[in-house]
């Protein structure tokens, strides 16, 4: 927008599912568009959970967005249309291709201007994606957010309500087996977060 002066850096938000990353990123961007700057929310193809074009948070906050392809061309392209753009946000960065241009290119243009970009910390068996585990470091500030642990004791019955980083996947209720696909997009009825002492991969 017009003359006015234009943040730039690049901050990360991570976490395990159900800690509100996409919530932090709707709240980290809405603040530019209050102020009058222009912002893009670009998210991957692979995620089709809730809505084809709408980024929505788990408490229903939402913000049209611009789908591409989840590697380094998709991103390139739509960048190239974006360059008036003040703010960039991306969502769900781990299920971009593991492609180190794609971590310059993001460190790039947040040179020239403010980047958000929200990833799940690990996957459902515990390990990094080696796209986050790429850019995390190299990030200007961190947000890293904690979940609730919602394992119940099966002797007492009770949730048991610490801090959470991991996100459990459940098959049928159990956790699901360290050689599942490592990506499966879905919400409550297939993943809980859980903390460190109750995170199961069989
Ligand atoms: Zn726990």
């Amino acid at each position: 927008m017009g003359k006015e002066q234009r943040d730039f850096g690049l901050t990360m938000i991570v976490g395990p599912m159900f800690s509100g990353k996409t919530t932090e990123l709707l709240r980290l961007l809405g603040r530019y568009k209050m102020a009058g700057y222009s912002v893009a929310l670009l998210k991957p193809s692979i995620d089709k959970r809730y809505s084809n074009r709408e980024v929505v948070s788990h408490d229903g906050l939402k913000m049209e967005a611009i789908v591409i392809e989840p590697n380094y061309s998709g991103l390139a392209n739509v960048l190239k249309n974006l360059e008036d753009v003040d703010v960039i946000g991306i969502d769900e960065l781990q299920f971009f291709e593991p492609e180190l241009t794609t971590v310059d290119l993001i460190l790039r243009i947040s040179l020239q201007k403010k980047v958000y970009v929200a990833a799940l910390n690990l996957d459902f068996k515990g390990e990094p994606w080696e796209i986050v585990k790429e850019l995390l470091p190299r990030a200007d500030e961190i947000i890293s957010l904690q979940a609730v642990c919602t394992y119940v004791d099966p002797n007492t019955g009770k949730k048991c309500g610490a801090p959470a980083t991991r996100t459990q996947r459940l098959i049928d209720g159990k956790p699901a087996p360290r050689d599942a696909p490592r990506i499966m997009v879905g919400g409550r009825e297939s993943y809980e977060s859980r903390c460190r002492r109750h995170h199961e991969v069989p």
